[in-house]
């Protein structure tokens, strides 16, 4: 059984991940932000934008199930509004959390990986990070640079078996899009090849196999998960 951790795994996307591989025979671990944890899963309260919350969290994981084999960076926030437009704080918001958040759970639990000689590192981008998006032009920016952050720190950590790969789902049905308009959400389905939003369960599934022992040759992956939007990127 091995140690995992899901951030924002108390809904959406992180919580599909965090009951798939619980399904699957590990211990799971998620961290929440606001509300409950969700039933049956071991839930630890943490904001990835404080670093301390971070570490008082994997502190509080590895007491309860070892240390974090399979780290999963999934947490993440939009705050869309035109570049022009854009202030300097909603910019660095998004930033803070995708980014700076995937690199503060990511650097807390790269150490025991590397000391164990094995680890999964698994950072949830976006398509968008690859294809653009008007109106994101802060959140592309911090999916993008997810890609950069996890080719180093594969290069880091390939010697250790330690693989860090990112996940980029396409449109998924969860609270993230509820603010999309009818028509926006047209127009991005217009934008895939099989004409549809994805399922939490369809991001869950790929993860799976991120984690598992079944991708052991893969580190620096960049893997879509969006029915075709971005691809070729
Ligand atoms: P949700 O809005 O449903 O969930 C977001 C999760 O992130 C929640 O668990 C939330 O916690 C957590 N979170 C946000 N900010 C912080 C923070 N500062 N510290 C700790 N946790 C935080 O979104 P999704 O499930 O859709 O998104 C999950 C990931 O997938 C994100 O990184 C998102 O960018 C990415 N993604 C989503 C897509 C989609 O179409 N849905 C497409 C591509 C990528 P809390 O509940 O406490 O707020």
């Amino acid at each position: 059984m091995r140690s995992v951790l899901v951030t924002g795994g108390n809904r959406g996307i992180g919580l599909a991940i965090a009951r798939s591989l619980a399904e699957r025979g590990d211990r799971v671990a998620v961290t929440y932000r606001t509300g409950e944890p969700p039933q049956g899963l071991f839930g630890v309260r943490c904001d990835v934008t404080d670093e301390k919350s971070v570490d008082e969290a994997f502190s509080q994981v590895e007491q309860e199930q070892g240390p974090v084999e399979v780290a999963v960076a999934n947490a993440g926030i939009t705050h869309d509004r035109l570049a022009l437009a854009m202030t300097d704080e909603d910019f660095g918001r998004v930033i803070d959390t995708n980014l700076m958040g995937t690199f503060r759970v990511a650097r807390r639990a790269a150490t025991a990986m590397a000391t164990a000689r094995w680890g999964r590192l698994l950072f949830v981008a976006s398509t968008v990070g690859m294809a653009g998006s008007p109106g994101q032009a802060n959140y592309a920016a911090s999916k993008s640079a997810l890609i950069g952050l996890a080719r180093s720190m594969a290069w880091e950590l390939g010697r250790r078996k330690v693989t860090v790969n990112v996940l980029a789902p396409g449109l998924i049905e969860t609270d993230m899009i509820t603010h999309v308009s009818e028509k926006r959400r047209a127009e991005l389905i217009r934008e895939t090849a099989l004409g549809r939003m994805g399922t939490t369960e369809e991001v869950a599934q790929v993860a799976r196999f991120l984690a598992s022992d079944a991708s052991s040759f893969m580190t620096g992956a960049v893997v879509p998960v969006g029915g075709g939007h971005g691809m070729g990127h």
